[in-house]
């Protein structure tokens, strides 16, 4: 007796729940053209879409890098429960062959080190040879100052221009814009897998620089900016850690600022989506949104070429992260 008693409830649980999902997708399909998002706190899984984002996609199509949502009415598929979804999606990306390294991304991860090396034994060589050492240090503080805005500007650039199609940039534009639909992917990425892009960007705009420079002070700014910069996408990965996960160092250099911390990040990922680009060490976060630089540059953009940045579009599929496979990662 004892154990029907549940049973019978449960049943009548789950009657009750779905007669109210009757109720909701009767009410969906009568109401759809006027709907914008819906919420429905059902522990089921739903799908959502907004008919109204059609419009607006149709302004962004030039510098979008997914097809436009698909107009859908409000569903529920009690058949696909959402333990075996979590599963099945938490394998996937686990799984997942693209996050791996090939020895392409580890031979340009070792030719971007050598290359970011070479700059800044050269010179503290010669601030050895020449006992100067201030040059050299204080050129190595402004390189790491100038990379983190140098990882604003440019994420800044990919986030709300161009698409995959873009020349030099297309790969990164699609990567990043990716990145704030399926954020968790970036802890899973292996570490050249991460890297390699930025590796072989500095291999060939510093090597130059190595051939023909012989100041240890440039050479010490051309090291530290160019190695932050190289490594500013294990900084980013860092910031979607799980602070129980990740080193205790690491840590300690986010809580203290020289890394740029977890929550600072987090916010670049809620609403409105357009502040606090910089993912070196996140010290010009704050000076730049303040005072609304990149709103400017994107206002200057608009007036003199029409273009218009992915920020000023409402919100979309394309912005919004897929939180249930993210907190299935995070569970992991
Ligand atoms: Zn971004
Ligand atoms: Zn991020």
């Amino acid at each position: 007796m004892s154990s029907i008693l549940p049973q019978n409830h449960a049943i009548r649980s789950s009657q009750r729940a779905l007669d109210k999902i009757g109720t909701i997708q009767k009410r969906s399909s009568t109401n759809r053209a006027k709907s914008t998002f819906r919420h429905v706190l059902l522990p089921s899984r739903v799908y959502c879409i907004s008919s109204s984002t059609s419009s607006s996609s149709s302004n962004i199509a030039t510098i979008t890098t997914k097809p436009p949502p698909v107009s859908e009415p409000l569903t529920y598929d009690p058949l696909t429960p959402i333990t075996k979804n979590k599963m099945s999606n938490t394998k996937s990306v686990l799984n997942d062959p693209s996050l791996k390294s090939t020895w392409a991304h580890r031979a340009w991860m070792a030719s971007g080190c050598t290359t970011v090396l070479i700059p800044l034994a050269r010179s503290a060589a010669g601030a050895l040879d020449s006992h100067t050492w201030a040059g050299p240090l204080i050129a190595s503080c402004i390189g790491y100052i100038v990379a983190d805005l140098a990882s604003g500007i440019y994420h800044w650039g990919i986030d709300n221009y161009g698409n995959a199609e873009s020349p030099v940039f297309g790969a990164q534009i699609d990567a990043f814009q990716g990145h704030h639909k399926w954020p968790w992917t970036i802890t899973r990425r292996e570490f050249s897998n991460n890297l390699h892009s930025l590796a072989r960007a500095v291999t060939f705009t510093v090597l130059p620089i190595n051939i023909f420079c012989n100041d240890p002070t440039t050479l010490a700014f051309v090291g530290v900016c160019s190695g932050c910069i190289m490594f500013s996408q294990q900084f980013h990965s860092w910031a979607h850690g799980t602070k129980s996960k990740l080193p205790s160092i690491v840590l300690a250099l986010q809580d203290a600022g020289i890394l740029v911390s977890r929550e600072q990040h987090a916010d670049h990922h809620r609403v409105p989506y357009n502040n606090n680009y910089c993912i070196v060490s996140g010290i010009w976060n704050s000076i730049l949104d303040d005072s609304k630089f990149f709103e400017l540059m994107e206002m200057i953009f608009f007036f003199k070429f029409g273009v218009r940045p992915r920020s000023w579009s409402e919100p979309n599929s394309e912005w919004i992260e897929e939180a249930e496979i993210q907190s299935i990662s995070a569970s992991h």
